[in-house]
């Protein structure tokens, strides 16, 4: 497998310094764009994602601090900043406003590569150390983000409706739902169909996520709804 390349911005006002980066990191391999002032820089890290900005502190217009600001509000995308010699109340700020790490110009172009290197590990780390995103009760496990429902391996196919019961119930887990909260959240108030349309529903979803598989995640509890749980009682 091709590994895919990683992406880094550069926010940088003095173009050489901007051009030189920008070729040693296409050098390496890195997918570079660069921007060289605050307000096109805060535009492109907030347009689409990076894996890394690098961001220099002295911009006209936006400065630097005031671009990583406006960046942490929507991304955590890991941040080195570029500061002038002993600026320290630049590095303070810098790192306090969420940078990751910063370099002092002039650079070694080797230690600024070692940097950013170091920075992306993190972050690849931080990744695969978080519980994989989602939802889930023992084997099944539900990805709102790629709307994936799997058993174990098994990618199962449902339907908008059932999707959408079986995410209630996993966000609402070992919760009681009743079968009319189930129908004003998921059918909407206006639906007049009767609260057997959840009962048919959950009869769909068993018979796509447990029968199959031979679980029982989805519990009925007579008189009042459903309710998911990890293991079967
Ligand atoms: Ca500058």
């Amino acid at each position: 497998m091709i590994k895919p390349m990683e992406s880094i911005l550069i926010i940088e006002d003095e173009e050489k310094i901007a051009r030189f980066v920008e070729l040693e990191l296409t050098y390496e391999g890195y997918e570079v764009e660069k921007a060289l002032n605050g307000r096109d820089g805060l535009e492109l890290a907030t347009a689409r994602p990076f894996d890394l900005v690098l961001l220099d502190i002295l911009l006209p217009g936006l400065n630097g601090i005031e671009v990583l600001r406006r960046i942490r509000k929507v991304s955590d995308v890991p941040v080195i900043m570029l500061t002038a010699r002993d600026a320290v109340v630049d590095k303070v700020a810098g790192l306090d406003g969420g940078a990751d790490d910063y370099i002092t110009k002039p650079f070694a172009i080797e230690e600024l590569l070692a940097r950013i290197r170091a920075a992306l590990r993190k972050k690849r780390e931080v990744r695969s150390e978080s519980q994989p995103s989602g939802l889930s009760a023992g084997s099944l496990h539900l990805d709102p983000e790629t709307r994936e429902v799997k058993v174990g391996d098994a990618l199962l196919d449902l339907t908008k409706r059932e999707f959408d019961l079986l995410q209630y119930l996993l966000v609402n887990k070992n919760i009681v739902i009743s079968r009319e909260t189930l129908l004003q959240d998921i059918w909407g108030y206006d639906f007049s169909g009767g609260t057997n349309a959840v009962d048919v529903y959950i009869r769909y979803l068993r018979a796509k996520i447990e029968e199959p598989f031979n679980l029982k995640l989805i519990h009925t509890i007579r008189g009042v709804g459903y309710v998911i749980k990890d293991e079967p009682v």
